[in-house]
């Protein structure tokens, strides 16, 4: 988004929305600056600003590519994604490149962000030679009973700025591969990576229409998609704030709606963990992408017979992260995405500081001199001796500051675990396997780990929380994600030669 007045140091691209397999320009006019948040001087481009003719014009293209895409044998829409897989490889390190330019998060974190995109397209391509429905017995003679899926229609996508590629292919894939048409719009921050995988599509050869792209506002473009009569599905990831719109548009317009949004994720550490390993794990999940990740470590809660010495370990180890931009190669943590996150974070940290009560113990401020001077860097920041109901320990913050709890025992950190609104992701760090499954059972989130982070989900499991994280529809693993972007069939077959009624006609049973 437009964030500084200063001059772009090269001649800045100006791009267009996709439509009908064409590259047009928006009928708004208007288009938004998209800055490098590690260095705002660098202006990654001109996007458009879409209005809701433009998103009518794609939903329009969308809708007509339908039936001609609906009619292309599973097996051989796959093939096209197998191609725009192989396509995503071979880009895969200007790919990178591009996102870490519009995004902050550094070239490790963009290159894993491109290549879960990769996966997710081979995984789903797979699907295409599977796509299975079943078989049922009838309850009467002579009758077979079977159900397959079907595609919706026009799904719209609406992604965020934090995994700007993986995240528009988690949807995009599964809806493709069921057969239906899609319209994505891609947060206003980061649509140069979303417009990168939909340049891979056409070089594929996606035909026209099956795939565009407007971008633009969440007010504007956003919801005038969420609004369109002929959209069958919104998938949305993003705050809850907005899911709650989106859902109750949908809602309200009989749609069906996916959603997927915060989470306020916690790490258990017990007396008898590998302290130096959940360190590690603490660390890149509270301060990996600048904690912008809904699977964010912001909540450790850490045994009191070990707490002061992780503490210790775990600032120790903060304080030798590198920060910066994340084109260079020795960067661990970038920017936060733009000066509005920031100034939420540094809110936070306020609140933490002078209302919560807790104490700063590392961080806590801004970084703004010398590299970091043009960009929106904050400081890793850790809290201790949090209280579980505080503030800093309830609400998403969404950068890189981590709360510390202190807890007697396994039973009060699972208390504390799940006593929050989200329910996304868990973990704990112990040497028990009692413990281990006992905590398994009892966290009431979507995702769990034993020793390890609270991120790093694989493309091929279930991807998605309880509670206030989303609507009970799980992303990433296929017998899930099918069940968002397809809608069952079921087909009898009466070869009696006569009419049967269920429930109504009794089959006797020969004796
Ligand atoms: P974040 O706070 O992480 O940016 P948002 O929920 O604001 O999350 O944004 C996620 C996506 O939702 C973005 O693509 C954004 O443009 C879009 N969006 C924001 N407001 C609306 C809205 N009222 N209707 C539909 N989409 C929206």
């Amino acid at each position: 988004m437009a964030v500084s007045k200063s001059k772009p140091s090269t001649k800045p691209e100006t791009y267009k929305n996709y439509i009908g397999g064409r590259w047009v320009k928006p009928l708004s006019g208007s288009s938004i600056e998209n800055r490098n948040p590690a260095d705002t001087r660098d202006l990654v481009g001109n996007f458009p600003a879409s209005n809701a003719e433009d998103v009518s014009a794609a939903v329009s293209a969308a809708r007509e590519a339908f039936p001609k895409w609906k009619a292309v044998p599973a097996p051989k829409r796959a093939e096209l994604l197998f191609r725009w897989a192989q396509i995503l490889v071979e880009r895969k390190d200007a790919f990178a490149t591009d996102m870490t330019r519009e995004m902050g998060k550094v070239l490790k974190e963009t290159g894993g962000d491109v290549q879960e995109a990769i996966d997710m397209t081979f995984y789903t391509a797979g699907e295409g030679r599977r796509l299975h429905g079943y078989t049922s017995p009838s309850e009467l003679p002579d009758k077979f009973a079977m159900c397959v899926r079907q595609p919706l229609g026009v799904c719209a996508l609406i992604t965020p700025w934090n995994f700007p590629m993986a995240i528009p292919s988690w949807k995009m894939m599964p809806a493709l591969i069921c057969g239906n048409t899609v319209v994505i719009k891609p947060a206003e921050d980061t649509p140069l990576s979303t417009i990168n995988l939909v340049k891979a599509a056409e070089a594929a050869g996606i035909p026209p229409g099956v795939i565009n792209i407007v971008m633009g506002t969440g007010e504007e473009a956003g919801a005038a998609l969420t609004q369109h009569p002929d959209v069958r599905l919104v998938s949305f990831t993003g705050s809850t704030d907005t899911g709650r719109i989106v859902a109750e548009t949908t809602g309200r317009m009989g749609k069906i709606c996916s959603l997927e949004m915060g989470g306020k994720n916690v790490i258990m550490v017990m007396e008898d963990a590998d302290l130096d390993l959940a360190v590690e794990g603490a660390v890149w999940g509270a301060f990996g992408t600048s904690g912008q990740r809904c699977t964010a470590s912001s909540r450790v809660v850490v045994h009191k017979r070990v707490y002061k010495k992780f503490v210790e370990k775990l600032a120790e180890r903060t304080k030798t992260l590198v920060i910066g931009n994340g084109l260079k190669k020795n960067v661990e943590m970038g920017p936060v995405i733009n000066e509005q996150a920031l100034q939420k974070i540094l809110s936070y940290i306020e609140i933490g500081k002078n209302i919560d009560g807790a104490t700063l113990h590392l961080g806590g401020h801004r970084l703004d001199k010398g590299e970091h001077k043009n960009g929106f860097f904050v400081a890793p920041t850790i809290f201790t001796d949090v209280a579980p109901q505080m503030t800093i320990a309830q609400e998403e913050i969404f950068g890189p500051v981590l709360s510390i709890i202190p807890c007697r025992d396994l039973d009060e950190a699972i208390e504390i675990g799940n006593g929050v609104k989200y329910g996304l992701s868990s973990s704990i760090y112990t040497q028990d396997v009692n413990r281990a499954f006992h905590a398994m059972e009892a966290m009431n989130t979507g995702i769990f780990y034993v020793n390890s982070s609270t991120i790093g989900a694989e493309v091929h499991l279930p991807f998605g929380g309880t509670k206030a994280t989303g609507n009970g529809h799980r992303e990433g693993a296929m017998i899930s994600s099918l069940d968002i972007f397809s809608e069952w069939k079921a087909i009898y077959v009466d070869y009696s030669g006569k009419l049967q009624k269920a429930q109504i006609d009794v089959f006797e049973t020969p004796r």
